[in-house]
């Protein structure tokens, strides 16, 4: 039973943040809400032990959809970064605002960038295309999501500066277009660059949450030197470009993580 311990620790722990949610805002959407994704990851690690293949993807599916049609487009929360100026601005703690906090800004101090490699609903449609080991080194882009970054920060503060009416009806179509537009970018990111995730490489805003947060991440692949004969497996499958076989925090590209586990399948010596 020991090999289940980290889909019932997941379970344990989304089911604690759902009950004192619920107890502390007195609604109940909380304890639906952390409920269902704590089954779904919890499912999903479950079926990876399990050795079956589309484990992650099922997990990816289960809670991209339901964050994108559920909370975005039924509950008009806008969770993407503008969603989370947008709450933080009016000083409301509610959705947008707790999902960054414990998906995004704390979350990450324990389970890296699962997030990533798990729940987001743009990598889930990007991890259907066909580049899903890089076919190039990897490009010295990533200053570009430091100007996606201060582009949204920018629009809402513009926003509130600007004192718009009906801001919660553009925080919904910023959602959508919002949501468009980095499908858009995305998909031709991947064909121009034969990757998959370029997009969350070189692009995504939320990186620079996640990056920082992830370098002190408790969960982490290690390897284990003693067994890992350095075929580089390893390394030509992960999808971001990871140095595995480097246990430092320091590793190259190590707080891009995305805790998928190609890695792990992937070794001959189950070294890591
Ligand atoms: S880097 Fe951004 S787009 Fe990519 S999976 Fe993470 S949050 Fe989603
Ligand atoms: S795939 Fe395994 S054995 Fe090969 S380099 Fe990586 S950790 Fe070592
Ligand atoms: S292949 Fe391994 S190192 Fe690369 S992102 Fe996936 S889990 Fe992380």
């Amino acid at each position: 039973m020991r090999k289940y311990a980290v889909p019932s620790i997941m379970l344990i722990v989304f089911e604690t943040v759902a009950v004192v949610l619920w107890q502390t805002k007195d609604n109940l959407f909380y304890l639906f809400n952390f409920s269902y994704i704590g089954i779904s990851i919890s499912l999903g690690t479950f079926l990876f032990i399990r050795k079956y293949q589309y484990a992650r993807r099922i997990v990816q599916l289960l809670v991209g959809l339901y964050m994108m049609i559920y909370l975005g487009l039924i509950r008009c929360e806008n969770m993407q970064i503008e969603g989370f100026w947008y709450y933080l601005f009016t000083g409301v703690f509610e959705a947008a605002t707790i999902h960054y906090a414990v998906a995004k800004i704390f979350g990450p101090l324990i389970f890296g960038r699962g997030w990533c490699g798990y729940a987001c609903w743009t990598a889930m449609v990007l991890d259907f295309l066909p580049y899903k080991v890089p076919q190039h080194p990897r490009k010295k882009l990533g200053w570009i999501r430091y100007i996606t970054f201060s582009a949204s920060l920018v629009f809402v503060g513009a926003l509130f500066l600007a004192s718009a009416g009906n801001i919660e009806k553009i925080m919904f179509w910023a959602f959508v277009i919002g949501n468009l537009l980095y499908y858009a970018v995305g998909i031709m990111l991947a064909y121009a660059f034969k990757d998959n995730r370029a997009f969350c490489k070189y692009i995504c805003p939320i990186t620079v949450f996640l990056k920082p947060m992830s370098y002190f991440s408790l969960f982490r692949i290690k390897c284990d030197k003693d067994k890992c004969i350095s075929c580089g497996k390893c390394r030509k499958i992960c999808p971001m470009n990871v140095d595995v076989t480097d246990n430092s925090r320091k590793r190259e590209n190590g707080t891009e993580c995305i805790l998928c586990m190609e890695c792990v399948k992937h070794c001959p010596k189950d070294a890591l």
